[in-house]
C-alpha cells in the first residue's frame, strides 16, 4: 500500500515548491509516485498532479454563484470535493499495487485545510485506508525568530493532536538559513529562553513558557532539514517518512481497529 503524505504549512513556507522537489526525486529514483493538489486557487503548478482539485471544482465559478470572498471560495471548494473523496480513495486503491507514495498538496492558507471539516474529513479518508503522515513546512529563515518559531510548533503541535497522526517537520530553505538552531532550541529549552528573553515583551515571557510545555511534543516528531530549491535533505526526508508509516502502522492503525 502506498504512504500518504500530506504536505501542510503557512503560506509562503514553501509547500508546492517542495512537493515539486518530492515528485522529481521520484522520477529519478525509482520511486512510484501519485501526485494530488488539494489547493483549488492555485494558477499554475509546477508539476503535473494525477488527480486535481480543479478538474472538478472551479473556484472563480464557486465565488461567483455563492457570493463569497477568495478564503470562503477556497473553503467551500475544499467542501465540495470532500463529498466527492470516496471516489477519489477508490482511485488510489485501485493503483495501489502500483503505487509507493501519494503526495498531497494542500492550500497556501494553512487553517483553510487543518480547521475545517473538509480538511479533517479528507484527512480521516486517507488515514482510515493508508498509512498516511502529516508533514508540516516550516519557513526556517524566518522562524530564526523565536516568536515565529514557536508559532510554528503550536501550530504543528495543534495538528498533531488532531490528527493523532506521525509528523514530520520539514525545515525548508535550508539553502538559505540552516537549521541547526532550530534542532537545538528544541533539545534545548534553556538555550530557546536565551534567545527569545533578548526582548522583554509580553510575547517573549509567554513564548518562554510555552517552551516548557511544548518539550513533550518534540519527543513525538521527527525533524529533518531541507531545501526544495538545491534538493538538499530529500533522502532524509523519505527515511524520516518511512520511519513515521511505521509508527502509523504500530500506533494509529492498531487504535483505528480498536474502534472499529
Ligand atoms: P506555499 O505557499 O507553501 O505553497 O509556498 P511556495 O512553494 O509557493 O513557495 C513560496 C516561495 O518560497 C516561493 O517564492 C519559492 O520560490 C520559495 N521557496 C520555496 N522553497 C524554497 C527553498 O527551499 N529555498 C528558497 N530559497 N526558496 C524557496
Ligand atoms: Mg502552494
Amino acid at each position: 500500500k502506498p504512504v500518504i503524505i500530506i504536505v501542510v504549512g503557512m503560506a509562503g513556507s514553501g509547500k508546492t515548491t517542495f512537493l515539486h522537489r518530492l515528485v522529481a526525486h521520484t522520477h529519478t529514483s525509482n520511486i512510484r509516485g501519485y501526485v494530488m493538489n488539494l489547493d483549488p486557487a492555485v494558477l499554475t503548478l509546477p508539476f503535473g498532479a494525477n488527480i486535481d482539485i480543479r478538474d472538478t471544482v472551479r473556484y472563480k465559478e464557486v465565488m461567483k454563484q455563492f457570493n463569497l470572498g477568495p478564503n470562503g471560495g477556497i473553503l467551500t471548494s475544499l467542501n465540495l470535493f470532500a463529498t466527492k473523496f470516496d471516489e477519489v480513495i477508490s482511485v488510489i486503491e485501485k493503483r495501489a499495487d502500483e503505487l509507493d507514495y501519494v503526495l498531497v498538496d494542500t492550500p497556501g492558507q494553512i487553517e483553510i485545510f487543518t480547521w475545517s471539516a473538509s480538511g479533517a474529513i479528507i484527512t480521516e479518508a486517507f488515514a482510515s485506508t493508508f498509512p498516511t503522515v502529516v508533514t508540516y513546512v516550516v519557513d526556517t529563515p524566518r522562524a530564526e525568530n523565536p516568536t515565529t518559531f514557536m508559532s510554528n510548533m503550536l501550530y504543528a503541535c495543534s495538528i498533531l493532536y488532531k490528527t493523532r497522526l506521525p509528523l514530520v517537520l520539514a525545515f525548508n530553505k535550508i539553502d538559505v538559513a540552516q537549521h541547526q538552531f532550530a534542532l537545538e532550541w528544541m533539545e534545548d529549552f534553556e538555550a530557546f529562553q536565551a534567545a527569545s528573553s533578548l526582548d522583554h515583551s509580553y510575547t517573549s515571557t509567554l513564548t518562554q513558557s510555552l517552551s516548557l510545555v511544548l518539550d513533550e511534543f518534540y519527543q513525538n516528531l521527527r525533524s529533518v532539514g531541507v531545501s526544495a530549491v538545491s534538493g538538499a535533505g530529500v533522502e532524509a526526508f523519505f527515511k524520516a517518512i518511512e520511519a513515521s508509516a511505521e509508527e502509523y502502522m504500530e500506533n494509529y492503525k492498531a487504535d483505528l481497529d480498536k474502534r472499529r
